[in-house]
């Protein structure tokens, strides 16, 4: 615990939802992720409408219905109000004395003991009955390169002698990525693409053959800035509400032929997939650690300092991916991990992200998403792609119990990543899961 913990965060607390108080459960009371949801429909059914609904456990809380059903401090029926419109974008919009002040009355509404459990109680669903939608529609995405050791192998994959290029300690680099394929996963189906069988061969419009994963945190904008008006390290985190994980797809053969001189294009947009939950900053508050550079390197410019940063801007999360090939579903074998890494690792801190993105005046919006870059640790198992566990393809690897190996996707493969928290004094948090599956190409 530190400087930046509430009650909220307290470790003892508990919730009248059992499932909540599980020593692995992602939703625990001090959690509380926003998401939108609905009830499954019988099929051929019509869809329920969606819901702003907060995680609890195994549970979903509808806030509709608690808005409707329950009684709440007269401040909170405004918040409560515009959730109960279904949309999360009003609610990011007001900013961080709101995010908290609804935290705070949610923490105590379903903590143990409360006096609104027995009105509480009739607006959950239980997960397995919903399904996720997107928390909100992206207008724009970023995808940044904040992850330094998955920057170094893959650039000694293309430079051996030169791996980190000489403006990656100065300025964090990004690309616009596509905010209409951003989607929760499922299918995602294998891109087509202009590919070469060999480095002198002439391309040809083919299937991609090495489709890929990136490992990655999503960062949701709360509040926008207005054009011409960059937003300071200081306030950084006040335009920030959240984050989720990112899965940023890639099809590393479209990629190595298309991405010179102006980055990546279609090897990206085919697929963005995020997980359904979007986890606060105020969540993440006990996990909170210093951004630290090794010795040696430059330091920030002014405009990506602050004290803050220095104090607390890098997070602790635990980074997972996993995956399931076709023939493990079907033998009925569970996934395998393929790799753990932590965001710690990141060389840029997300009010770093934020500022830089706006540092030229650039205006950022509600719902606005950044992705960090592949979060790889320093060790080579820790890579957050294939195309680092399997050293650009050259070194294919044997999945973990099984006589399978990889070096790219095969169709079939489904990829989950998850992400959780754990530091002393504080209760383990998750991010959840986003999964995808690859499905043959068009
Ligand atoms: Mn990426």
């Amino acid at each position: 615990m530190n400087s930046l913990t509430d009650i909220t965060h307290d470790p003892a607390l508990r919730s009248w939802v059992t499932s909540a108080n599980a020593p692995d459960a992602d939703f625990p009371v001090q959690n509380l992720p926003l998401g939108r949801f609905r009830p499954k429909a019988a099929a051929g059914a019509e869809h329920h409408p969606w819901r702003v609904g907060v995680a609890i456990g195994d549970q979903v809380l509808d806030l509709r219905l608690a808005h409707a059903q329950c009684p709440w401090p007269d401040e909170i029926y405004p918040l409560l109000g515009l959730l109960a419109q279904d949309e999360l974008t009003a609610f990011l919009a007001l900013g961080r004395p709101s995010w908290r002040r609804l935290r705070l009355a949610l923490s105590m509404a379903l903590a143990e003991h409360s006096e609104q459990a027995p009105f509480l109680d009739l607006c959950l669903h239980a997960q397995a009955d919903v399904e996720m939608g997107l928390p909100l529609t992206p207008r724009d995405y970023t995808d940044f390169y904040a992850g330094i050791h998955h920057a170094v192998t893959v650039g000694k994959l293309m430079r051996p002698d030169n791996p980190l290029l000489p403006n990656y300690k100065w300025v964090p680099i990004g690309y616009h990525g596509r905010a209409s394929s951003v989607g929760l996963g499922g299918g995602v189906r294998r891109p087509r693409g202009q590919v070469k069988s060999s480095a002198d061969a002439p391309p040809i419009y083919a299937p991609c053959r090495r489709l890929d994963y990136e490992l990655e945190l999503g960062l949701w904008v709360g509040v926008g800035n207005d054009l011409g008006h960059p937003v300071s390290m200081a306030s950084a985190e006040d335009h920030l509400y959240g984050v989720s994980l990112l899965n940023d797809w890639s099809a590393r053969d479209m990629q190595a032929w298309e991405y010179q001189p102006l980055g990546p294009f279609l090897a990206k947009s085919f697929a963005t997939s995020v997980s359904p939950w979007l986890v606060s900053l105020d969540a993440l508050a006990p996990f909170r650690r210093p951004a630290q550079r090794p010795e040696g390197d430059p330091e920030p410019l002014p405009y990506l300092d602050s004290d803050f940063n220095r104090a607390f801007g890098a997070v602790d999360i635990t980074l997972e991916v996993w995956l399931q090939t076709a023939r493990m579903r079907e033998g009925g074998l569970p996934a395998v991990r393929l790799s753990q890494s932590n965001a710690l690792d990141a060389y840029w801190t997300p009010a770093q992200l934020l500022a830089h993105h706006t540092s030229n005046g650039c205006n950022l919006a509600t719902g606005d998403l950044l992705g960090t870059g592949t979060l790889s640790g320093p060790a080579p198992a820790q890579g957050g792609s294939l195309l680092e566990l399997s050293q650009g393809g050259k070194q294919p690897f044997t999945l973990a119990g099984s006589d399978e190996s990889r070096s790219f996707l095969e169709d079939g493969d489904t990829v989950t990543l998850r992400a959780y928290c754990q530091a002393p004094g504080a209760m383990r948090i998750g991010l959840g899961q986003v999964s995808g599956t690859v499905l043959p190409s068009f």
